[in-house]
């Protein structure tokens, strides 16, 4: 990342949030779960069907924040869940 010395508050897109942004949420928010209406930009999330039933939560199998299908299955091709 540019690490510019003059520039303190990181530039941040307001439709956008960071993974380590959406892990303090995660952390902080009493429902400890965020939806991913919230989290991934229009352009990006999908557009079909399967959009309702996903959300990021934090993974007991990982440890991180990741998508979750149907809140409840990570899935991140990482987690070790299984
Ligand atoms: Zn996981």
């Amino acid at each position: 990342m540019n690490q510019g010395g003059n520039m303190p508050q990181r530039e941040r897109d307001p439709d956008y949030m960071s993974r380590e942004e959406i892990e303090y949420e995660v952390r902080t928010r009493p429902a400890q779960r965020i939806e991913v209406w919230e989290t991934v930009p229009v352009w990006e999330q999908d557009s079909g069907a399967n959009d309702e039933g996903y959300c990021y939560e934090h993974c007991g199998g990982c440890g991180r924040v990741t998508e979750h299908d149907d809140c409840g299955t990570c899935l991140d091709p990482s987690c070790d869940i299984w």
